[in-house]
C-alpha cells in the first residue's frame, strides 16, 4: 500500500532515501518541492531523475483534499467543508486581517468532550485526523490564495491556530508531526510565534508538549470557579483548576519566554460578573498571561446567552485595572456563515 507523502516527516523522507542508496540531500529537494513550492503531483521536479521519482511514486502519493462547501462571509472570512477520504467532513477557516492572515485548523472529526457552549461538543467524536490532513487544510487554503513562494512580508497566510474542531491534545503524535512540518524554516516556514494550539485542559498532555514544541499555548479556561467550568467544560471533571494551574506552573517554567492566553468565553449570568472576575484575577496572576475575552457565539439550539458589550467591557476593564492583567475581547469572524470560534459543525 503506498503512503500518503505528508504524514512523512522530514527524517522519514530521509531515511526513505539513505534505503535507496540515495543521497540524503534528495529528501531536501522533494521537501523543497512539497512545501515551499507546493507541487500537487510528481512530474516536473526538474532536479530529481526520473528514475528516482518512479521509486517515490511506488512508496508514496499526494493527497488532494475535496471541497464539499465553501462559504465567504461579508467581514472576508472564508470557511470549508471538506470530504476526506473516507467520506468524513471537516471544517477550516481562514480569516484575513490587515497584517496577518490566520487559518483556524480542525484537528478531529467532531469532538469527543462536549462543551456545553460548543457547537463541535455536540457532534459525536468521529476519528482522529491524520498529519496529512491536519496540513493538508492548510496547503489547501494555500493553494486557493496562490501563497507559495511569497516572501515573508508578502505571506497571506502568517498565523495557524488550532482551535477548529477537535481538542488537539487527544491527537497528540499527529498534531505535533503536523506543528514540526508548519514550523520547518526549510519548509512551510510558520514561525513557531505565529502558532497557537489550544486546548481545554488535558493536563498530562500539557506537560509533553512543553517537552516537544515551543509553539504558543491557548487554554480554554472558560471558569475560575470549578462548579461552573464542570458544566462548560466538562473534562474539569476529571483535572480540575487546581491541576490545570499546576501543569501551567510547570509549563511556564520550561518555556519561560511564554505567554500563556486564558481563553474565557463570556456567557450571561454564568461566568460574567465581577465575582467572577476577581476570581480569574486571583488564579491567573502569578503566570505570564494574557486573557482573551470570547464573547458567546450563537449557533442553532444553543442555551446561552452573550454577556452584553457593556457587561463584557466592565469585566474587561476589572481585569487590567484591578488585575494588571493584559486582556483583550475576541471579535467575532465570520459569524454570518457560523465560521466563528465553536461554530463549526459538518453535516
Ligand atoms: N478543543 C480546543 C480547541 C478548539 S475550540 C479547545 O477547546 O480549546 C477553540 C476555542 O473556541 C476554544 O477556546 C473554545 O472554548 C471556543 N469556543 C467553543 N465554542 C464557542 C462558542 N460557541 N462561542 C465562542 N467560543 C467558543
Ligand atoms: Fe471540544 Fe474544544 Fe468544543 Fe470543548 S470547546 S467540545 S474541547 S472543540
Amino acid at each position: 500500500m503506498k503512503e500518503n507523502i505528508y504524514n512523512t516527516s522530514f527524517a522519514e523522507l530521509k531515511s526513505f532515501f539513505i534505503d535507496l542508496d540515495e543521497k540524503a540531500f534528495r529528501a531536501e529537494q522533494l521537501w523543497n518541492w512539497l512545501y515551499v513550492k507546493g507541487i500537487d503531483e510528481l512530474s516536473g521536479l526538474n532536479n530529481i531523475s526520473k528514475n528516482i521519482i518512479n521509486k517515490i511514486n511506488e512508496q508514496y502519493y499526494l493527497s488532494q483534499f475535496k471541497v464539499s462547501r465553501s462559504l465567504l462571509s461579508k467581514d472576508g472570512t472564508r470557511k470549508w467543508l471538506f470530504k476526506l477520504e473516507d467520506g468524513k467532513e471537516i471544517e477550516t477557516v481562514y480569516i484575513p486581517d490587515k497584517n496577518r492572515g490566520t487559518i483556524c485548523v480542525s484537528s478531529q472529526v467532531g469532538c469527543s468532550l462536549s462543551c456545553s457552549f460548543c457547537h463541535t461538543g455536540t457532534m459525536k467524536f468521529s476519528r482522529n485526523l491524520s498529519t496529512s490532513e491536519i496540513l493538508g487544510q492548510v496547503m489547501y487554503v494555500k493553494n486557493i490564495l496562490k501563497d507559495w513562494n511569497n516572501k515573508t512580508d508578502k505571506k497571506k497566510i502568517t498565523n495557524i491556530v488550532f482551535m477548529g474542531m477537535g481538542e488537539p491534545l487527544l491527537n497528540y503524535d499527529n498534531v505535533i508531526k503536523s506543528i514540526n512540518v508548519l514550523t520547518d524554516q526549510k519548509g512551510l516556514a510558520f514561525s513557531k510565534r505565529k502558532v497557537t494550539l489550544s486546548t481545554s485542559g488535558v493536563v498530562p498532555k500539557i506537560l509533553d508538549f512543553k517537552e516537544d514544541t515551543d509553539v504558543n499555548l491557548a487554554v480554554s479556561f472558560h471558569a475560575a470557579f470549578d462548579e461552573i467550568r464542570d458544566i462548560l467544560v466538562p473534562i474539569n471533571k476529571k483535572w480540575p483548576i487546581a491541576n490545570l494551574l499546576d501543569a501551567l506552573k510547570e509549563y511556564s517554567k520550561k518555556r519561560t519566554h511564554k505567554r500563556i492566553t486564558f481563553e474565557y468565553i463570556m456567557l450571561e449570568g454564568i461566568n460574567d460578573s465581577i465575582k467572577d472576575a476577581k476570581e480569574l484575577v486571583k488564579l491567573i496572576k502569578p503566570y505570564r498571561a494574557k486573557i482573551n475575552l470570547i464573547p458567546f457565539n450563537p449557533w442553532p439550539g444553543s442555551n446561552y446567552k452573550a454577556s452584553s458589550p457593556d457587561q463584557i467591557k466592565v469585566f474587561k476593564k476589572f481585569i487590567l485595572d484591578e488585575g494588571k492583567l493584559v486582556a483583550t475581547v475576541r471579535l467575532p469572524r465570520g459569524d454570518d456563515v457560523l465560521a466563528a470560534c465553536g461554530q463549526l459543525k459538518s453535516f
